[in-house]
């Protein structure tokens, strides 16, 4: 069997890396309710052994590398990073995960190092609601640094919204007309109950049917054929438009049969599963020198370990103790 081959035959070629646990937002449905303990600096790997990390990933069969946080622009030098990372061989794609709000002064850098897909994440269209969710005023800056980066030439842009009843189920039309004006892919993502210390609640949380009929009063929503960077999302576009829509529906249509991916948290841990606690500890073998043939084998053990699907649930909650900011989105 292929070494990126797990027991239930899914092929496993997709690498999440959390760069940094810090975040420039506080966004109240990410981070726990009581205590937000960040890691120690020493505890977070260097780039230096993150890039140890990638390279033994590709000799498994790693192909895709997504850099997030936390707040992945937020963390010092991570443009010369980011150059690197985009050189390492057998990679063929090294996209990030941003809240945006540095996105307008770092599009062109993040761009001349190699990458050209980028995911931003915002869940409203109103400044207002936008302070009152991150707990700062940065709307602004994340819209223009969305058409910086339309103007310095990334594609897709993808436009993340978490989907919250309560909270911005009064937008979701808006998103669909931004969809159509702009060429963004608007993703629709099922509100997750990720980590035990955190506001989500059943009530709150919304399937991606009800948003997909919800939208239908826009007009008629068309099926986009899947292509090969497609992750979990269902791709679909209104007549015209320039962007599309998705939708990540983790809770209603789990795609864990298909799931092709493992996480590495910032603090060097292999989480073979977003929802569940198992780990597998990379930083202590990197900083007691393992080879790369040692970090090769702890990823056939992340693989191994890949459960055949998650358990969380709307009326079970997480399985899980760490919130996603802890994890790394
Ligand atoms: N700071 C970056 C950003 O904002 O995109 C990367 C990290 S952030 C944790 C990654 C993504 O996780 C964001 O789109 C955020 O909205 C999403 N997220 C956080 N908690 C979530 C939850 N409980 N369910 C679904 N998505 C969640």
């Amino acid at each position: 069997m292929a070494p990126n081959v797990d027991q239930y035959s899914r092929r496993i070629t997709y690498l999440r890396i959390s760069v940094t646990d810090r975040c420039n937002l506080r966004c109240t449905y990410c981070l726990p309710v009581k205590d937000l303990k960040l890691l120690d600096h020493a505890d977070i790997l260097s780039y230096e052994e993150i890039l140890k990390v990638i390279q033994a990933a590709t000799h498994v069969g790693i192909r895709k590398v997504r850099l997030t946080g936390g707040e992945p622009l937020v963390r010092r030098n991570f443009i010369d990073f980011l150059t690197s990372a985009c050189r390492v061989p057998n990679l063929e794609d090294v996209s990030i995960t941003t809240n945006g709000v540095l996105l307008k002064e770092r599009a062109q850098e993040i761009f001349g190092a190699g990458v050209r897909r980028i995911n931003v994440s915002l869940d409203t269209l109103n400044p207002t609601k936008y302070a009152r969710i991150t707990g700062r005023e940065s709307f602004q800056d994340v819209w223009e640094g969305l058409q910086e980066a339309e103007a310095v030439g990334f594609s897709p842009i993808k436009v993340n919204v978490v989907a919250i009843r309560g909270l911005n189920d009064d937008e979701f039309l808006k998103f669909a007309e931004l969809s159509v004006r702009r060429p963004y892919y608007v993703r629709f993502i099922e509100y997750m109950p990720i980590g035990h210390d955190t506001q989500w609640k059943p009530e709150k949380y919304i399937s991606s049917d009800e948003i997909r009929s919800g939208l239908e009063s826009y007009g008629p929503l068309h099926k986009v054929a899947p292509s090969a960077h497609d992750g979990p999302a269902r791709r679909y576009r209104f007549e015209s438009a320039r962007g599309e829509i998705g939708f990540i529906s983790a809770l209603s249509r789990h795609f864990c049969h298909s799931c092709n991916r493992l996480r590495l948290t910032a603090g060097g841990k292999l989480r073979p599963c977003l929802f569940a606690d198992d780990e597998v500890d990379v930083k202590t073998p990197l900083r007691d020198g393992c080879s790369q043939e040692d970090l090769k084998r702890l990823f056939q053990e992340a693989i191994a370990r890949k459960p055949m699907e998650h358990h969380a649930g709307i009326a079970e909650g997480a399985e899980c103790l760490r919130s996603m900011s802890a994890i790394g989105g």
